[in-house]
């Protein structure tokens, strides 16, 4: 039997035997070296004395009901444990239970493992996964947005603007798009200086963003250029929601100078054919921005529908 005692002595792990009432009937040498007692001051003390006291009498309870319907438990289970030392230092614990019948006597084998080290390792690695989620939002961010502006960026608005290209499909209705230009922007520039140009056009940004309707797409298409996305407008309607977003930049305080937008609009209609809308999408632009040049020719300040381009107002093609 000596050879069970070496094993209950020698073993790495902390161990206790504790009887019915909770008392601590053996403790071993690294029972000794983990909590900083001397085995005389443990052996049938309550093994209470070994548990932060804000835990004391939730552990009394669980040991009674512990007692009634004895089973092994295993160590890591959801709850996070705490073990007390003889210097009043609390640690974290994984605990593991075992029933013992000894002599008609109901005891049980109690394992202690301190595991500060892989519980710090595993804040540190929740703290490093918070941190790249955190990352991976700013980066996606980066990647959608116009740093100056906020709004969507170009690529952006190429992925939205087909969604919404296929959702107008799915539900046969129109497809508008806007795109709008800041009228002798150069000029803001020239006079003012680049950093006011900036600022013109972050307030061009959110007056657009803050104009159009929630579910419109906002982009800034590159330099002093916009573009906004729409689903179900009609023509007639297309022209009012552009004249309104132009008059709302035109109504612009607080800058240097006034601010005027030249717009170019197109509108695609239900097609019957299942279209690829990368295609049709740089087809649309490229209409919007035929009539951006028309309302730019006939004196800016003004808003254009392709469809209602006059040869006179047309761009030259050769
Ligand atoms: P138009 O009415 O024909 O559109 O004339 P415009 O002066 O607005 O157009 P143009 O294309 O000649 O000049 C656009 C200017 O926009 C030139 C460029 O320096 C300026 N620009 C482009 N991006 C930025 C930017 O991010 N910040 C500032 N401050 N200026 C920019
Ligand atoms: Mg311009
Ligand atoms: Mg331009």
């Amino acid at each position: 039997m000596e050879i069970y005692q070496h094993i209950f002595e020698y073993t790495p792990d902390t161990l206790f035997v504790i009887d019915q009432g909770g008392r601590v009937i053996l403790a071993n040498a690294q029972a000794e070296t983990l909590f900083g007692y001397d085995r005389s001051e443990l052996i049938n003390q309550p093994v209470e004395m070994l548990i932060p006291a804000r835990f004391s009498a939730l552990h009394i309870d669980h040991r009674a009901r512990y007692i009634t319907q004895a089973h092994s438990r295993s160590m890591g289970g959801a709850a996070e444990l705490f073990a007390l030392r003889k210097d009043g230092s609390e640690f974290p614990v994984d605990i593991m239970l075992s029933p013992m019948l000894l002599h008609g006597d109901q005891l049980v084998l109690c394992v202690v493992r301190d595991i500060t080290e892989r519980k710090a390792a595993q804040d540190a690695l929740a703290r490093q996964t918070t941190e790249l989620r955190q990352l991976h939002a700013e980066l996606e961010l980066l990647a959608n947005h116009d740093g100056l502006t906020g709004l969507y960026n170009w690529r952006a608005f190429y992925e939205y603007a087909e969604q919404m290209l296929k959702t107008a499909h799915r539900r046969q209705e129109n497809a508008t798009l806007l795109m709008i230009d800041l009228d002798h922007f150069k000029q803001i520039n020239d006079r003012f200086g680049h950093a006011e140009g900036d600022r013109v056009l972050q307030a061009v940004a959110s007056t657009l963003k803050a104009a159009a309707r929630e579910n419109d797409i906002v982009a800034r298409h590159g330099g002093e250029e916009f573009v906004v996305a729409a689903l179900g407008l009609s023509e007639a309607e297309s022209l009012m929601a552009a004249e309104r977003l132009r008059a709302a930049v035109a109504a612009i305080e607080n800058m240097k100078t006034r601010i005027t937008t030249s717009v170019g609009i197109a509108t695609l209609t239900p097609q019957t054919q299942k279209y690829e809308t990368r295609r049709i999408l740089a087809e649309l632009l490229d209409k919007a921005d035929q009539a951006l040049y028309a309302a730019k020719h006939n004196g800016r300040n003004q808003v254009c529908h392709f469809n209602r381009l006059t040869d006179l107002a047309q761009p030259a093609t050769s």
